[in-house]
């Protein structure tokens, strides 16, 4: 099937800095891609030169195979098939629900039956029936939220936009409204462009992920492929890797690992490894650590050289519990590591500080990437 959007190679600065270095993918029918970066890393800016809200400095942009940025060509924002739902929904204020769902199909001239037909099914598809005379200050952010969905889906766009649109709930209702989005997109086959900087919202709602950085693009794949194998460290740590170590880079049995110290940590890599790399690094998840108390320094030591010898998935890293904090159904743990590095893991109850011990890392959750120089 023919892509509904595709970008190539897209070019904006602000002044003398780069927004977007030349960033290009392309969208098929009924998909949803989710950009996921941290702040400043170019998402809005994107969103925008997509909508058609900025120009471009450079690239192309086709929506259904047809040029709407590029050069001196340059279709305005409301001649292009884009519906967007904006962070603080931009709904009219002066305007009933049913008004503001309405708006597109009337100023489109749909007759006055097909127009209650379509809003009618809206409604009840986005639980408004009761709220259709209401003004949106007489609504909740999770109502309103729904609101400007339904008004952008009324005119049935090419491509849906969504700009961070879950922000502004509290957290209960945002986990709630990403399932919902998620299903009734699907449902509907709409074909959705959303940016976000929480992870969590854009596995929910993503088939692909475009992980952003500094204007460029870190990784495009499905959610599960890049949480399994984040390409680059940011994309690791912004995908919850937060514990890191540095060490010499090193083949232990074939396997891409790091040395620090007398621990050989073995792992994953994007990166082909070899032998020209001097200095790398190690990152995992929290989660993806666990804890085993030291039981005495004979029994260890067997413990560690069957643990740690290459054959065994797991990684062994000698530490001591520095803090246990309570997070409900799980303790956090902070520990440190001998390499003295704080590390994070979760265990099913507190560890009193001063244990000493292993983090239990697979050797399958554990990222590595050569560091520069
Ligand atoms: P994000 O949406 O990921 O937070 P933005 O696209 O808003 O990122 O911004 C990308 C970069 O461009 C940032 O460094 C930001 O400061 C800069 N930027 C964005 N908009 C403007 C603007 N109107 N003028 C100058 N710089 C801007």
């Amino acid at each position: 099937m023919d892509p509904i959007l595709e970008v190539v190679d897209l070019q904006k600065k602000y002044g003398g800095q780069t927004a977007l270095a030349g960033i290009g993918f392309s969208v098929s029918p009924g998909e949803i891609i989710s950009v996921l970066g941290p702040s400043g890393c170019g998402k809005s800016t994107l969103l925008q030169l997509i909508a058609g809200l900025q120009q471009p400095d450079g690239g192309e942009i086709r929506l259904r195979g047809e040029t709407v940025s590029s050069g001196s060509r340059f279709v305005p924002p409301e001649k292009r098939r884009i519906n967007m739902v904006f962070q603080d929904y931009a709904l009219w204020p002066h305007m009933t629900v049913y008004d503001n769902i309405s708006y597109g199909l009337k100023r489109k001239k749909n007759s006055a039956a097909d127009i209650k037909e379509k809003v009618s099914e809206l409604l009840a598809m986005l639980h408004l029936e009761s709220f259709a005379q209401r003004l949106p200050a007489q609504l909740s952010g999770g109502q309103q939220q729904r609101v400007a969905i339904a008004r952008a889906l009324a005119t049935e766009p090419d491509l849906l936009l969504l700009d961070e649109p879950l922000s502004n709930l509290d957290m209960r209702l945002r986990i709630e409204m990403r399932t919902e989005m998620s299903y009734l997109f699907r449902r509907l086959g709409t074909t959705v462009f959303h940016v976000t900087h929480d992870p969590e919202e854009a596995f929910a709602m993503a088939d692909r992920l475009v992980m952003m950085r500094n204007g460029a693009i870190d990784q495009i794949d499905r959610p599960h492929a890049c949480y399994r194998l984040p390409a680059t460290p940011s994309a690791a740590s912004l995908l919850g890797a937060g514990n890191r170590l540095e060490g010499e880079s090193m083949f232990e049995e074939g396997v891409p690992a790091l040395q620090i110290g007398s621990t050989i940590v073995r792992g994953a890599s994007p990166v082909v490894w070899n032998n020209r790399m001097k200095q790398a690094e190690a990152l995992f998840r929290p989660d993806a650590a666990s804890w085993e108390t030291a039981i005495g320094a004979e029994a260890d030591e067997v413990a560690a050289a069957a643990e740690s010898s290459a054959n065994s998935p797991f990684n062994r890293i000698a530490a001591r519990v520095v803090h246990s904090s309570f997070e409900g159904n799980r303790w956090r743990v902070l520990a440190e590591g001998a390499p003295g590095r704080r590390l994070a893991l979760f265990h099913h109850e507190p560890l009193a500080s001063g244990t000493t011990g292993h983090l239990v890392v697979p050797v399958a959750d554990t990222f590595l990437y050569p560091l520069p120089g």
